[in-house]
């Protein structure tokens, strides 16, 4: 007997019939013998909607904000007389989506009347979308005479500290409370139906864990149950050589390591939240992402080095398409301790990310990536606080970029892979305008036009032989 965590995403549950498709992937894990923990995104583009409703709520008035949640009121509801066939249990979660989307418009219209949304007010916004989502899915298990109850993420017990939409968890708290709360079910085989994503402080303050952050909920709580295993079920056959959405001829990666998978992650391939395997990692615990549109396959086995093989020099690439790049120069930085110092405090007391550097050795000029919405801000902010100071002149910006990653383990010692990389750009006449390696020398990042950004996958992907492997 086996403990797994399965986690789905908000294409695997977008409509009732995929939800009964999820609940009978269960249904068979526990048929098994297995004892399943289940965690839960929004159905599917509802946490973008909840994003839009709450910057909108701000400057709207009442009737807007009931047009939203009677709109969102209707699809849950629809989507639960779908899964659930039980008269009973399905009126029984419809009372339950009736109550969370009026708790939603009090929140809305609140937000509305103080016109102000604060990161706390939209955490708390976007919270609901897995309250809805959650209640629906542990209906289904139950209309499959299978035992199961649903908790949010604050209530099975996942702490945060209070960095609202990218929050960071607490892990001795937030293992004690897990393994005290959600551990007991597993022994009454009821199966625990947990929203992702959402979290709480120590105050009980709601919290999220960043975008894609059901990843995230789903190997913390595996971790602190010690399971044997985390399933990430989503919308395609597992990691591929690149997002097999823009390169059909993508191939699946039957087996990374952590490392490799955290890399591809962190840089773009949305298949999973880049932090997702640090609980993971600690604890040595296997990750499988799988598809629930073809169950046969086994998916990506993301597990330690050893279990993973290097072969590849580049393994997959992926693309990054919301950035922008700001070219700040000025002699005056030239031998100048501090200076790029400087600028990163700036940015980073103004709450922004940088993605990707690079310099050059004449020290008088450096280049940055941060995301494009960023970017004005970004922006004054560095004019105001280092234009006057002498030390920089210029500051220039292009918002039409995209990052291009390649990564792979083996890319570590290989000699020529940036030269194979760069001379199938030049083929293609594509221009590079930026270049990072960083020293882990698992990935070579660069910068081209966004309308060279897919040819350049393509070229790459075609370069290393990844559609032949
Ligand atoms: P979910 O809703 O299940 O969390 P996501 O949309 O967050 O799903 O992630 C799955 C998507 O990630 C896929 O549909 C695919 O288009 C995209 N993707 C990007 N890069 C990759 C890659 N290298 N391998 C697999 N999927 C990728
Ligand atoms: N619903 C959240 C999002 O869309 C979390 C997730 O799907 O993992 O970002
Ligand atoms: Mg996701």
């Amino acid at each position: 007997m086996k403990k797994i965590v399965m986690k789905f995403g908000g294409t695997s549950i977008a409509t009732g019939e995929n939800i009964r498709r999820v609940a009978t992937l269960v249904a068979n894990g526990a048929k098994k013998g297995n004892s399943v923990i289940v965690v839960v995104s929004a159905l599917d583009g509802t946490t973008d909607e909840l994003c839009e409703a709450a910057e909108h709520a701000q400057k709207e008035n009442e009737a807007y904000i009931r047009k939203f949640t009677q709109k969102l009121l209707k699809r849950h509801s629809a989507v639960a007389v779908k899964a659930i066939e039980n008269k009973s249990i399905q009126k029984e979660i419809e009372q339950v989506i009736e109550k969370t989307i009026d708790e939603l418009e009090k929140v809305l219209t609140g937000i509305s009347y103080v016109g102000e949304l604060t990161p706390k007010s939209r955490d708390y916004v976007l919270s609901f979308g897995e309250r809805l989502s959650a209640p629906i899915v542990c209906g289904c298990l139950r209309d499959l005479k299978l035992e199961s109850q649903w908790f949010t993420g604050k209530e099975a017990g996942i702490v945060t500290d209070s960095d609202f939409g990218e929050a960071s968890p607490l892990l001795n708290v937030t293992t004690h409370h897990v393994k005290q709360r959600i551990g007991p079910l597993l022994e009454k085989r009821i199966i625990p139906v947990v929203t992702g994503y959402i979290a709480a402080t120590q105050d009980g303050v709601v919290t999220t864990l960043g975008r894609g952050g059901s990843d995230f909920t789903a190997t913390l709580i595996g971790a602190a149950l010690n399971v044997n295993e985390v399933w990430i079920w989503t919308d395609v056959d597992g990691m591929m050589t690149a997002d097999p959405k823009i390169i059909p001829s993508a191939k699946l990666l039957s087996v990374l390591s952590y490392q490799e998978a955290a890399e591809m992650a962190i840089f773009g391939a949305k298949a999973m939240h880049p932090r997702a395997l640090e609980p993971l990692m600690r604890e040595n615990i296997p990750a499988r992402i799988r598809n629930v549109f073809n169950p046969k396959n086994l998916g990506t086995l993301i597990a330690n080095s050893q279990t993973a093989q290097r072969t590849d020099v580049v393994k997959a690439i992926a693309i990054i398409k919301d950035v922008a790049m700001i070219n700040i120069s000025g002699a005056g930085m030239v031998g100048a301790p501090g200076s790029y110092a400087k600028i990163f405090e700036v940015l980073g007391k103004n709450c922004i990310n940088i993605m990707m550097i690079s310099t050059a050795v004449s020290e008088a000029n450096i280049s940055l990536i941060i995301r494009r919405n960023l970017l004005g801000r970004a922006l004054s902010t560095l004019e105001i606080a280092l234009l006057g100071t002498g030390f920089i002149s210029e500051v220039t910006a292009e918002d039409d970029v995209c990052v291009i990653a390649a990564m792979g383990a083996n890319m570590k010692g290989t000699l020529g892979v940036a030269s194979r990389i760069f001379t199938a750009m030049a083929q293609k006449g594509i221009n590079i305008r930026m270049i990072a390696q960083g020293s882990s020398e698992l990935n070579i990042s660069f910068v081209v036009k966004e309308k060279d950004g897919v040819a350049a996958v393509r070229a790459i992907h075609g370069e290393f032989k990844l559609d032949k492997m």
